[in-house]
C-alpha cells in the first residue's frame, strides 16, 4: 500500500470525504495530475490507479491488480482522464460503502401469504437459502382462520376448489384428513331482500313468498349464462352495469340491481357492478380452468390456515429464515446484489427477489422500487382492480333468520349486509348459530367510513356490526327486529383497511383483459431489473385469480422462473447475443472482475497475460490469451456499446464495467459516453448491454 499523502497535498477535500466515509482506501501508486486514474469503490476498500501517460506498461500492472481483490459490494468505478481533482469527483461515500447488508440469501420473498409460502417452499425443493419477509406478525396472508363460538371461522379463504384443474390444495387436505374432512356449504335455501325487506322472496316453492313469482328474480337468473361470454360483450369500455342495464334494463334505480351489485358482483368479485369491466370479466371468465364447484372444511375445529400450516408452511418455515413484522420498504437493484430494506432499517441481499404482496399494497406504492419500475410493471398492478371489503361472521343465539323452517344456504340483501351465510350449518357437530356476511365494495367503504367516525379499533368495529345488524333486522319480516335481539358477539375482518392487503382480492376492471391472452396481470408476471424481481400474487393469475390456487401456482410459477434463469445456458440472450458474448470468458455468468476486466484490458491493447492476469475464473471454458483476443476482435463492432463507430476502452470498456458491476442511470454513463455517440441515454445503453448479457 502506497502512503496516501502525496495525493492528499494534491486533493485535500477529496481525501477528507474519502477517509472520513470508509473505513480503507488504497492508492496504488503516488497519483500525479497527468495519470488516468482507474477508481474502484467497494465495500472494503477503495483504490487508486493511475494510468500514466505513457500507460502501457503501468497500466497492465494496475488493472491486473483490479481482479481478486475483496471490494465487496463495489459502488463506483471512474476512469479520470488527467487526474482526479476535489472538483470533479462528487466522491462521497454510498450507502452500501458504510452500511453493509445485515443478511444474505439466495432469494428473498416479500409476503407470507399463499403466494410467497409456496414460492418458498418450490426454492427450498430446489435447494435455495430462502428468507421470507412478512409485514404482519403472522402467515398466510388472506388465509386467516379464528375461532367463534364453538368453531373455526373463515376470514379470509373459505371455499376449496374440487380437483378439476390442479388445486393442489384438495389432493393434499384428503389425503392427509380423508375424503370425508370435505362436506358442501351453502345448505338450505336461497332468500332475496326485495322491497326493503317487505317483499323478501326464498327460492323454496313453498315459501311464504317463492321467488319464482317474481319476474325481476326471474331476469336475474338468466344473468349467469351471459356474464361471461365474451362475444355478449364486444364493448372493451363498457363496465359491467352498463351492459346490464342494456341487456336487462335494469340500473342503480331498479328494484333488483342489489341482486347483480351485491349479490354477484360483491358476492363473487368483491366489488360493484359498476367496477367490473363487461369484456374484461368475460375474458376472464371464459377461461377459468378450476372446478367450477367448491367445498369446506366440514370438521368444526379446523379452519383452512390450520391445515395448510400442518400440510406445509411449517415445513417452509422450518426450511427458511423467516422474519415477521418486518414491512419491506425499499428494493433497490442498482448494484449486484439485490438489497430489500425493512422498516426497521434492515437491509437484506440477495441475487433474486420475488415479491407477493397483493394488488392493492402494490398500487399504494408503499414499496420504493431503486430504480423504478419499468412503466409496463406499473402500468400492469394500476390496470387490475382492488376495492374495499370485509367479512364479518356473528354469532346469535338462535337461527333467527329460518323465518320458512328452511336453512339458510345464501342470502342477498338490500342495504350494508350485502350477501350472508350460515358456516355454522356445515361444519359438522357444530351447535353455534353464526352468519357470515360479506360487504364488498361500496358497502366496505360505507362501513369503513362508520368505523372511523366511530372512532376505530374496538368502538368501530361495533359500529359495522350495529351498521349490519341494522340491516338486517328489516330483511324478513317475519323477524323484524330479530337480528339484533339474537347478537350475541362477532369479529370484524376488514381487508380494505388492512395496511397490508388493501383490498380483499383482485378483480377485472376495464382495460384489465385486452384478449384472452393479452392481460394486465400477464404482464405483471414479466420479471424486471434483469431477472432479478419477480411478482406474484393471485392478481398475477390469468385463467383463476383471487383464489388460493391461483395464488399457489403463482408462486411456484415465479420460483420457477427464478430458478430458470439462474440455470439457463450462458449464451441465452433476450435478443440475439452479441456475437462476441459478452460472457468473453464463456464463464456462467458475466461478471465485471472477470469479463468486464478482459474486455477494457482488451480495449486498453493488452494481450498475452497482461489480458488474462487473474481475471478469467476457475469455471471458465475459454482461458486462453490468444483465443480470448481473437474472440474479442471478432465483436469489436458490437463492443462499441455506445455506437459511436469505435470501441474504446474509456468508453464502451467503461459502460461494459459498471453495467457489470450493477450500476444504472447516470451512475452508468456519466462521463463514459462519447461526444459522438449513437446511444447517449442510460436506457440506451442498459437495453444495448442487457439484450446481449448471457442469462447466466
Ligand atoms: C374475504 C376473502 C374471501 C376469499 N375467499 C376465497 C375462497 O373462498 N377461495 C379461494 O380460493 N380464495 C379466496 N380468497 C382469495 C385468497 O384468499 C387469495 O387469493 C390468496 O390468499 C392470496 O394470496 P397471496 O399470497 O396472493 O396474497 P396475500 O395472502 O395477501 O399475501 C401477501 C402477504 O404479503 C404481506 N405484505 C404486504 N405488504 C408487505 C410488505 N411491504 N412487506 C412484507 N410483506 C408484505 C401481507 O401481509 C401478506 O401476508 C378470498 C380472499 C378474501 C380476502
Amino acid at each position: 500500500m502506497v502512503d496516501p499523502r502525496p495525493y492528499c497535498r494534491l486533493a485535500k477535500i477529496l481525501c477528507i470525504l474519502a477517509f472520513s466515509t470508509i473505513t480503507s482506501i488504497t492508492f496504488s501508486a503516488a497519483i500525479e495530475k497527468t495519470d488516468i486514474v482507474f477508481v474502484l469503490r467497494g465495500q472494503n476498500e477503495t483504490t487508486l490507479y493511475p494510468i500514466k501517460n505513457s500507460f502501457q506498461p503501468e497500466a497492465a500492472s494496475v488493472l491486473a491488480g483490479l481482479s481478486k481483490i475483496s471490494f465487496g459490494k463495489v459502488s463506483s468505478v471512474e476512469i479520470f482522464d488527467g487526474g482526479i481533482d476535489s472538483n470533479e469527483t462528487g466522491y462521497k461515500a454510498s450507502r452500501e460503502d458504510i452500511d453493509p447488508a445485515s443478511t444474505t440469501h439466495d432469494v428473498v420473498v416479500v409476503g407470507a401469504g399463499s403466494a410467497g409460502l409456496y414460492a418458498a417452499k418450490t426454492l427450498n425443493e430446489y435447494g435455495y437459502d430462502v428468507m421470507i419477509i412478512e409485514a404482519t406478525n403472522r402467515i398466510g396472508g388472506r388465509i386467516k382462520s379464528e375461532s367463534l363460538g364453538d368453531m373455526r371461522v373463515e376470514l379470509g379463504a373459505e371455499e376449496h376448489y374440487r380437483a378439476t384443474g390442479d388445486n393442489p390444495v384438495w389432493s393434499a387436505v384428503r389425503d392427509a384428513y380423508g375424503e370425508s374432512i370435505y362436506v358442501s356449504p351453502y345448505l338450505g335455501s336461497t332468500a332475496l331482500s326485495m322491497d326493503g325487506g317487505s317483499n323478501t322472496c326464498w327460492r323454496e316453492n313453498f315459501a311464504l313468498r317463492p321467488c319464482r313469482d317474481d319476474s325481476d328474480v326471474a331476469t336475474f337468473d338468466g344473468f349467469y349464462d351471459w356474464y361471461w361470454e365474451p362475444n355478449q360483450h364486444l364493448d372493451a369500455d363498457s363496465s359491467l352495469a352498463e351492459d346490464v342495464a342494456s341487456k336487462y334494463g335494469v340500473d342503480v334505480s331498479h328494484r333488483a340491481y342489489h341482486l347483480y351489485d351485491n349479490g354477484f358482483a360483491g358476492g363473487s368479485y368483491a366489488t360493484n357492478l359498476d367496477q367490473l369491466g363487461a369484456r374484461s370479466l368475460a375474458l376472464q371468465s371464459n377461461q377459468w380452468d378450476l372446478s367450477n364447484s367448491t367445498q369446506t372444511l366440514g370438521d368444526k375445529d379446523l379452519g383452512y390456515s390450520d391445515v395448510l400450516e400442518t400440510l406445509w408452511w411449517d415445513d417452509v418455515v422450518a426450511n427458511s429464515d423467516l422474519l415477521l413484522s418486518s414491512p419491506v420498504v425499499t428494493i433497490d437493484t442498482s448494484g449486484d446484489d439485490v438489497v430489500i430494506t425493512d422498516s426497521s432499517g434492515a437491509r437484506h441481499a440477495a441475487r433474486q427477489v420475488i415479491v407477493t404482496v397483493s394488488i392493492g399494497v402494490l398500487q399504494s406504492e408503499m414499496i420504493d422500487f431503486i430504480p423504478d419500475l419499468p412503466e409496463a410493471t406499473i402500468a400492469a398492478y394500476k390496470g387490475i382492480g382492488m376495492d374495499m371489503g370485509m367479512k364479518v361472521p356473528m354469532r346469535f343465539s338462535s337461527a333467527w333468520w329460518e323465518t320458512e323452517g328452511e336453512a339458510l344456504a345464501w342470502l342477498v340483501t338490500e342495504g350494508l349486509a350485502g350477501a350472508c351465510w350460515v358456516p355454522s350449518d356445515y361444519k359438522v357437530a357444530s351447535s353455534s348459530h353464526i352468519l357470515m356476511c360479506y360487504p364488498m365494495g361500496d358497502n366496505g367503504t360505507a362501513l369503513n367510513d362508520i368505523a372511523v367516525a366511530a372512532g376505530g379499533a374496538a368502538a368501530g368495529d361495533a359500529a359495522i356490526i350495529d351498521a349490519i345488524l341494522a340491516d338486517l333486522d328489516r330483511t324478513f319480516p317475519q323477524a323484524l327486529g330479530l337480528a339484533s335481539a339474537n347478537y350475541v358477539e362477532g369479529i370484524v375482518q376488514n381487508w380494505g383497511a388492512d395496511p397490508y392487503t388493501l383490498g380483499v382480492y383482485s378483480y377485472p376492471k376495464i382495460g384489465t383483459y385486452t384478449t384472452a391472452s393479452d392481460s394486465r396481470r400477464r404482464d405483471l408476471q414479466d420479471p424486471v431489473a434483469n431477472g432479478r424481481v419477480f411478482f406474484a400474487g393471485e392478481g398475477t393469475h390469468t385463467t383463476h385469480p383471487s383464489t388460493v390456487p391461483g395464488a399457489l401456482h403463482e408462486g411456484e410459477r415465479a420460483a420457477r422462473a427464478v430458478h430458470a434463469i439462474n440455470t439457463l445456458y450462458p449464451s441465452s440472450c433476450s435478443l440475439d447475443c452479441f456475437s462476441f458474448n459478452i460472457d468473453a470468458d464463456e464463464e456462467l455468468e458475466a461478471d465485471a472482475l472477470t469479463d468486464g476486466l478482459l474486455v477494457i484490458r482488451h480495449l486498453f491493447g493488452f494481450s498475452g497475460d497482461a489480458l488474462i492476469a487473474n481475471a478469467t475464473s476457475n469455471v471458465a471454458t475459454r482461458q486462453d490469451a490468444a483465443e480470448i483476443t481473437i474472440y474479442l476482435n471478432d465483436a469489436e463492432s458490437e463492443l462499441d456499446i455506445d455506437g459511436d463507430g469505435e470501441a474504446r476502452a474509456l468508453t464502451d470498456g467503461l459502460l461494459l464495467i459498471r453495467y457489470l458491476f450493477g450500476f444504472s442511470g447516470n451512475s452508468l454513463i456519466s462521463g463514459a459516453v462519447s461526444e459522438t455517440a449513437a446511444r447517449t441515454s442510460a436506457e440506451q445503453i442498459e437495453t444495448y448491454i442487457s439484450a446481449r448479457i448471457p442469462a447466466s
